[in-house]
């Protein structure tokens, strides 16, 4: 798409300013983030900024200075702010996957799979913004008390690299839409986006301070995370970095804190299910943006009766899926690179020291050129690899591994296999496949997540509370969970006999 004066970015005119009080500006901090293209290791660009102290502070003060007349806005305002900005991002939404898919190597398939959410995020949150009431309790001794949902301030977003604009939706919606100002810090691997919805921000008519946008790395996250004038981080990334935030907003000024972190979600099989119904779903949770996804369906638990047949299924899925490894940038190709070097090395470190003694091969295994089939590319491609026969204690079946790695297993009883779904730390995603209505319940409610698919895994909606139990989170994203995570609720009480 040719760049327009509302978005005068695109892949050959990258952002590359920081977006404060409506303005780009330079960044202040000498040092600069360095990008390439996962795709064939390409330089994108050595001249990003990062934002350092001096930038944050200026974020934080624009916003401060923002907030008192941002959170009084008429509601209506405030809804077709929200609404027009979901329309300009719906209009330039091949440019935003561009400026993703230039450093991430999400195929274009999944790039408009990603518009849909982010702009269906922005309407849905919109649509709160005078429906998001507060309670009034029954009278008692002559006193009325009602409560107020009121937003917190200063609130900043700091997100991974796997959906860089589906991400900060999740948080800037509900954050803006609950009268906050929010900042938002993209992940040092995918900054582009991020950075060109300042236009966007600005032509939808947000007030200078409400919306800002800080590139940069964990350095800029942590100034962020122990500010003394943002009052809400929300976080989504692994879990060692997580508990450092918690750790940093409690030692700076107790700010709250949603985290949204990993997970190494189990699908659980019955033999009374719907085969190739369970084969598709798990197929796709693994392959869904190359494996790089917090609720990916990693460990797959098959009951015996059926655990033959489903073998034979799921490796032939992946292996049809295989095929359509390849240049992101074609709309054909189902699975592109991994984000980077960093990542592929630590995936593909995962498999070789697998199949080195920790399980066997059932399908995969082959990275780089070879695993795209043909010659053409050089880049992070790693195909879909299963491991079977592997030991409960073996680091491909404990860790997450954040590529399209799986580990498979057979159980014979619903305790059985209940017990093994949870035996993690993590607590993320769950799927339960059978067509008994009883067991899927049953098997619902003794998972330990905070999400569970019956019949289905590896999903999620806009409209509907996302996050982890255990260490995959704190707190909830989406729906209506995420309003009261971004305001503080303030009881009045009426003396009515005054
Ligand atoms: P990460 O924790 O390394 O980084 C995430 C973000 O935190 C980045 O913006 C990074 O710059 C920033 N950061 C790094 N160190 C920081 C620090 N000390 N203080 C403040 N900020 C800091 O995670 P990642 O490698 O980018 O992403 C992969 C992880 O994210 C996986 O564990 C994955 O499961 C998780 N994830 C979770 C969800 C979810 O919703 N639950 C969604 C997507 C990804
Ligand atoms: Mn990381």
């Amino acid at each position: 798409m040719a760049p327009t004066d509302l978005l005068p970015f695109s892949t050959t005119n990258l952002p590359k300013q920081l977006f404060i009080n409506n303005e780009y500006v330079e960044s202040s901090n000498v040092r600069k983030l360095t990008l390439f293209n996962p795709k064939d290791g390409s330089l994108v660009a050595d001249d990003v900024p990062l934002a350092g102290e001096e930038d944050v502070d200026a974020a934080v003060a624009a916003a401060q200075a923002a907030f008192p007349a941002w959170r009084k806005i008429p509601n209506k305002a405030r809804q077709e702010m929200l609404l027009k900005f979901a329309d300009i991002l719906e209009k330039h939404a091949e440019t935003l996957a561009e400026l993703t898919r230039i450093t991430l190597g999400m195929p274009v398939s999944m790039g408009k799979a990603e518009a849909g959410i982010y702009v269906q995020t922005f309407r849905y949150y919109a649509g709160w913004i005078d429906k998001f009431v507060g309670e009034s309790y029954p009278q008692e001794n002559g006193f009325l008390k009602i409560t107020r949902h009121e937003p917190l301030g200063v609130t900043a977003g700091i997100i991974p690299w796997n959906g860089p604009v589906v991400l900060a939706a999740f948080k800037a919606a509900p954050a803006l839409a609950t009268g906050n100002c929010f900042i938002l810090k993209p992940s040092e691997k995918t900054p582009f986006a991020a950075l060109a919805l300042g236009s966007l921000i600005r032509e939808a008519g947000f007030p200078p301070g409400v919306f800002q946008v800080l590139s940069g790395d964990g350095s800029t996250g942590a100034l962020l995370a122990s500010h003394m004038g943002i009052r809400k981080i929300s976080f989504t990334g692994s879990v060692p970095t997580g508990k450092k935030i918690q750790e940093m907003a409690a030692r700076s000024n107790l700010k709250r804190v949603t985290l949204e972190l990993g997970g190494k979600s189990p699908a659980v099989i019955f033999d009374d299910c719907n085969l190739s119904n369970a084969v598709k779903w798990a197929v796709g949770a693994l392959v869904m943006n190359t494996g790089q996804v917090c609720y990916a369906a990693t460990r797959v638990y098959v009951q015996e009766g059926i655990y033959d047949e489903f073998v034979k299924l799921y490796k032939e899925g992946l292996e049809i899926r295989a095929k359509a490894i390849g240049d992101p940038d074609n709309e054909s190709t189902a699975i592109g690179p991994l984000v980077d070097e960093a990542q592929f090395k630590r995936v593909t470190g995962f498999i070789e020291r697998g199949a080195a003694g920790q399980g066997c091969v059932l399908t995969g295994g082959k990275s780089g050129t070879s695993a795209t089939g043909h010659n053409d590319a050089r880049g992070f491609f790693v195909e879909p690899t299963v491991f079977m026969d592997v030991n409960d204690d073996a680091e491909i079946y404990t860790q997450e591994i954040f590529g399209p790695v799986s580990v498979l297993a057979p159980f014979k009883t619903e305790e059985e296999v209940i017990r093994k779904a949870n035996a993690t730390e993590y607590g993320l995603m769950a799927g339960v496949f059978t067509q008994d209505i009883n067991k899927a319940l049953r098997v619902a409610s003794e998972f330990e997540s905070g999400m569970v698919g019956i019949n289905c895994v590896s999903l999620s909606f806009p409209d509907a509370p996302f996050g982890g139990s255990k260490q995959s989170g704190v707190g909830r994203e989406c729906g209506r969970a995420a309003l009261e995570a971004y305001t503080e609720t303030k009881t009045v009480m009426i003396n009515l006999t005054y």
